[in-house]
């Protein structure tokens, strides 16, 4: 039917329907995507985020995705912000701002009244509210820029103690007439790129050992596990909070030779045990905040 032929009145009566429709779908998408996120769920489908599978099969945009994502975690931390968010009481935005403030906080009753401090407020004033609760300074958001050759430039923002390390360093090396800034940052990469290998393949660990039944993964196995697939989740490609894992529990296989062992991110690694040892038993370990 062609809109063209509706009354004012039913014209207007239908615009507000369909808004309270379009609101109750986004309270909805919100529980299930908790409920995804809570089973892991995304990860079957070889997305390794919720943030990436939302992307990925929703057709949204970044900035609505992580919204939504912000939002929902708010709703898991105070239940009640359904309730506020369906009397328009509170904002999507409003709930994304205050997810990381209420996901730090354990009382229920200081999560009720950040909930209450923030109804009616736009999303600047309750930007200023967390910051002011939080005591922190606001960074500007730091832009990458990929040149063709493979480059990279930064804009970033150092705050604190950060900027002091920074301008100490820029201060010991400016009087020998050295001072550039990319190397600065350079040796900070190379240094914190490192450290953070040597702890990927336990190079260094006490506990690293050869023998293969024991249920700790030796440094030579995580070096092959790395050699085979690269460093990287083997079921999403995620190159993040990767952690080294038995395929068949080690409980039951007494094996940590590498063809029992692979890596996994965090999310795949709790996806795999929800689907090993169930949703009920793994509630108790895995985090939801
Ligand atoms: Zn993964």
């Amino acid at each position: 039917m062609s809109l063209r032929n509706l009354s004012d009145e039913r014209l207007i009566a239908d615009t507000k329907m369909w808004n309270e429709k379009e609101e109750y779908c986004t309270r909805q998408f919100l529980r299930h995507i908790n409920e995804v996120n809570r089973r892991r769920l995304f990860c079957d489908s070889g997305t390794g985020s919720l943030f990436k599978y939302i992307r990925k099969n929703f057709n949204k945009s970044d900035s609505e995705t992580s919204r939504r994502i912000l939002a929902a975690k708010t709703l898991r931390h105070i239940p009640s912000a359904d309730k506020a968010l369906a009397k328009k009481q509170v904002t999507l935005t409003n709930l994304a701002e205050v997810s990381n403030l209420v996901g730090n906080i354990k009382s229920n009753k200081k999560k009720n009244e950040i909930l209450e401090s923030i109804k009616g407020k736009t999303q600047n004033q309750t930007r200023e509210m967390v910051d002011e609760l939080t005591g922190k300074k606001r960074a500007t958001r730091s832009k990458t820029h990929t040149h063709s050759d493979g480059s990279l430039r930064i804009h970033l923002t150092l705050l604190g103690q950060t900027a002091k390390d920074y301008e100490f360093i820029k201060e010991q090396i400016s009087n020998k007439g050295q001072y550039q800034p990319e190397k600065i940052i350079g040796h900070a990469i190379k240094t914190a790129a490192e450290s953070m290998r040597r702890k990927i393949v336990g190079i260094g660990s006490r506990k690293s050992k050869t023998i293969t039944n024991s249920r700790t993964i030796s440094a030579a196995i995580k070096k092959a596990v790395i050699a085979r697939l690269g460093n990287k989740c083997e079921n999403c490609g995620s190159k993040y909070n990767l952690h080294f894992d038995h395929i068949v529990p080690h409980s039951i296989s007494k094996s940590s030779a590498i063809g029992n062992v692979r890596q996994l991110c965090s999310n795949c690694n709790a996806r795999a045990a929800i689907v090993a040892l169930s949703q009920q038993k793994m509630d108790l370990f895995i985090n939801q905040s």
